[in-house]
């Protein structure tokens, strides 16, 4: 049957007309239904041996073009449709966005299903099914409310398998459910993204907003990604919940082992767990209780099979982002993984002394981080300062007992999405270019460094950029009622909201601007600060950031004087698909994390793979965008990470060390902007509570450093905007920063999963 017989059928079937005769949201659902079926009756990508990649968070995106492109029918399909008078482009805008995941994290595990798919690897992903995910961000009176996100819709990507688990919290009981969806590799097989609900989840108990009674898990466990944690009873959420997806991974794996009469003895022949992050950790433990109690292996055996077959993957140094969990909470929840907890911490007692690398500490507290360590094979970290950091100073420990597990996989993205799906026109001129060999070989890229003098493509370049800003503001308009100048320079920081990712600094700057322009001094050129973030609810001072640009936006758009030289836009409830409208029509890429925090960042890999320049700090992968595009193509400023980590070491040991109020005192500019926060005009457009909490914790406390690096940041972003003047230099700074980005492909960062861990 052709394509175009198969989508007739379909539609027929679902509604008994042509596909003309349907609506929008009919015709998607149609289109949807296509594509599962083309899915269901792909072969599934096999091998001897698999990965099953655990993560918390899968931030897929929408599916439809992703999934089109990936079957290399997109083209076709949209013709199809467009002879029926149906827009494709529209169709895709009405799919809702699957709210699996947080951020960076999340976003990074959905990469990875994708290229582990286009390398023909076998591997699936295990995590939740969150029937409303991450909270949706709506602002009011300039304040980040949280909503439910309801995302999972009569027709969606969910297989609803019958494979079904009895899970244990101890002699309380609840019964999973698995739903897969299906993850098409491009010109390849399929894997799946295995997800887990529970028979009883109950949507009535949320209340206002994102509320609901914390303490029933068998209505709750799968409500919410990441529940609010600041009392006991969402600890012990969080750690069911943990338990819950450890589990049911646990029972997969062992399941489809023995399906395939392969010896649990030799597990890691044929199965190797990469842990994301700490929040699958328990899967170590409830393996090694399995292959005791219920397959007669030894203590000692099972450790060794486990240790053999896990991988942990560290995604930060922040210690609030450590997890670690009291003894008596895991008891209260999962009472059978404490004796074998408690063997795994008195092996490691055995063998080593120091305080640091202990599982159980003196407060009787369990460092997930070090079970994955102790009880893996290998650590990475994902840049390779981070991974630097990890060794040096983090996990330095650990690190001396386990030289040969630590290893780096700097992060990539995967530029089906991030280049020829968000920005087709792109991607054509790069395939009339330098072909479409890049389209396999990231790394072919480079190809386009040939044309850096070359005035035909440099201006195709800067068209395609100014095309896609004109397609942001129209979208913009429409979104958020906000116009935009297309003709300005989009300066754009999206990432979640945290101190450490500097959004306060951005803020600084943008009421620095301000205050020039009011004094006369106005841009060449006009600017539109862009932002886009979701804070955690719990996070006080992140709220009262997003508050400060909202209180920005109110100012800055309504001042006559300032507004036709300078824009601010904080974008509601930032997404997977927001994203794929902004990064195209970005110029200017905000990376300024204060130096060692950000691991690695894959927002500045996307941003420069679309032609945008840097502006950051030595900081995550920006260190490696640096040493590839070299000086003359990025924008670097601040204290490097070792000046950081000393500033650190000496608050530790209470020595004198960065002050806020001193950078203050000594600075007019800081001065000026830092009291504008809490000045009149502020005060008016916002609230004195969330401005004065702000100012006040920006000069008593500023944990992550703001003022240390704020009139370095004015300085180079100035000296930025001014050389956006030069036409030339930065049309030739855009062509580098792409043709640099090959590099950061997940293609790349997969092939090395797999040359040095997976070894598929
Ligand atoms: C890529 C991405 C992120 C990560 O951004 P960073 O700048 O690396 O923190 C977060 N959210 C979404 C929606 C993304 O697409």
């Amino acid at each position: 049957m052709t394509l175009e017989n198969k989508l007739e059928s379909v539609t027929k079937e679902m509604y008994g007309k042509d596909m003309a005769a349907l609506t929008d949201k009919e015709a998607y659902y149609a289109v949807l239904q296509l594509c599962r079926q083309l899915m269901e009756n792909s072969e599934r990508i096999e091998g001897t041996k698999k990965v099953y990649y655990i993560s918390a968070e899968f931030l897929i995106g929408r599916l439809l073009a992703n999934n089109l492109l990936n079957l290399g029918i997109y083209d076709i399909v949209r013709d199809l449709l467009a002879a029926k008078g149906k827009s494709l482009g529209v169709l895709e805008e009405l799919e809702p966005e699957p709210s699996l995941g947080n951020g960076g994290l999340g976003r990074l595990a959905a990469c990875f299903l994708d290229s582990i798919a286009a390398l023909g690897l076998p591997g699936d992903g295990i995590g939740l099914c969150y029937h409303f995910g991450l909270f949706k961000q709506v602002f009011e009176d300039r304040l980040q409310k949280a909503e439910k996100n309801s995302w999972i819709e009569p027709h969606s990507w969910l297989h609803r398998t019958d494979v079904t688990y009895d899970i244990h919290f101890g002699p309380h009981k609840v019964t999973s459910r698995l739903y897969d969806i299906d993850i098409a590799g491009y010109g390849q097989g399929i894997n799946k993204l295995h997800l887990f609900d529970i028979e009883s989840a109950d949507e009535r108990i949320v209340k206002k907003g994102i509320e609901f009674n914390k303490n029933n898990i068998r209505r709750n466990l799968t409500l919410f990604l990441y529940p609010d944690d600041s009392d006991v009873a969402g600890n012990l959420l969080r750690i069911a919940q943990e338990y819950f997806m450890s589990a049911n991974a646990a029972r997969l794996i062992l399941q489809e082992m023995q399906e395939k009469n392969h010896d649990l003895n030799k597990l890691y022949e044929h199965a190797v767990i990469q842990i994301n992050d700490t929040h699958p950790t328990m899967i170590i433990p409830e393996l090694i209780r399995i292959l005791t109690e219920e397959k007669g292996f030894s203590l000692d055996t099972a450790i060794d099979v486990v240790r053999k077959t896990c991988a942990y993957t560290n995604h930060t140094i922040l210690a609030e982002a450590l997890e670690k969990w009291p003894v008596k909470y895991l008891r209260k929840v999962v009472p059978q993984l404490v004796p074998i907890i408690k063997a795994l911490d008195r092996k490691v007692r055995e063998n080593y002394k120091k305080d640091a690398v202990q599982i159980i500490d003196s407060n009787k507290t369990v460092h997930m981080a070090h079970i994955d360590i102790h009880y893996g094979f290998s650590v990475n970290g994902v840049a390779a300062i981070h991974t630097d950091i990890l060794k040096s100073t983090e996990l330095h420990h650990f690190y001396e007992i386990y030289p040969g597990k630590f290893n780096n996989k700097t992060n990539g993205i995967t530029f089906r999405r991030w280049l020829l799906s968000c920005n087709r026109e792109l991607t054509a001129l790069l395939t009339a270019t330098i072909g479409d060999g890049y389209r396999e070989d990231a790394a072919q890229l480079e190809r386009l460094l040939e044309y850096k003098d070359d005035l035909a493509v440099l201006d195709k370049i800067a068209a395609i950029k100014k095309n896609k800003k004109s397609e942001l503001a129209a979208y913009v308009k429409a979104k958020e009622g906000l116009e935009l100048n297309e003709n300005s320079i989009f300066d754009i920081q999206i990432k979640r909201l945290h101190e450490y990712k500097r959004q306060q600094m951005n803020a600084l700057y943008i009421i620095h601007k301000y205050l020039e322009i009011k004094a006369g001094k106005i841009p060449a050129t006009p600017l539109t600060f862009i932002f886009g973030a979701k804070a955690a609810p719990a996070y006080v001072i992140a709220r009262d950031i997003i508050h400060l640009i909202l209180v920005m936006q109110e100012i800055v758009n309504n001042d006559p004087d300032v507004s036709p030289h300078m824009t601010v836009l904080m974008v509601e409830n930032y997404n997977v698909s927001y994203a794929e409208k902004l990064i195209p029509a970005c110029d200017v890429s905000e990376q300024i994390s204060l130096a060692s925090k950000e691991a690695s960042g894959t927002g500045n890999m996307k941003l420069m793979l679309n032609g945008a320049v840097t502006i950051g700090t030595s900081d995550g992968a920006n260190v490696e965008i640096h040493e590839l595009v070299g000086d003359e193509n990025i924008y670097i400023f601040g204290e490097k990470a070792e000046t950081v980590i000393r500033h650190y070491e000496k608050i530790k040991s209470g020595k004198p060390a960065y002050v806020a109020r001193d950078y203050y005192k000594k600075s007019k500019v800081i001065r000026q902007a830092v009291d504008f926060i809490v000045g009149k005009q502020a005060l008016k457009a916002g609230h004195k509570e969330n401005l004065k909490r702000l100012y006040d914790e920006l000069l008593n406390k500023d944990w992550f450093m703001t003022l240390l690096d704020l009139e370095d940041y004015i300085r180079v972003k100035d000296k930025m905007f001014a050389d956006y003047e030069d036409e030339m230099k930065w049309k030739k700074m855009m062509l580098v920063n792409i043709a640099k980005a090959g590099f950061f492909s997940s293609d790349r960062t997969i092939a090395e999963y797999n040359r040095d861990i997976w070894r598929l």
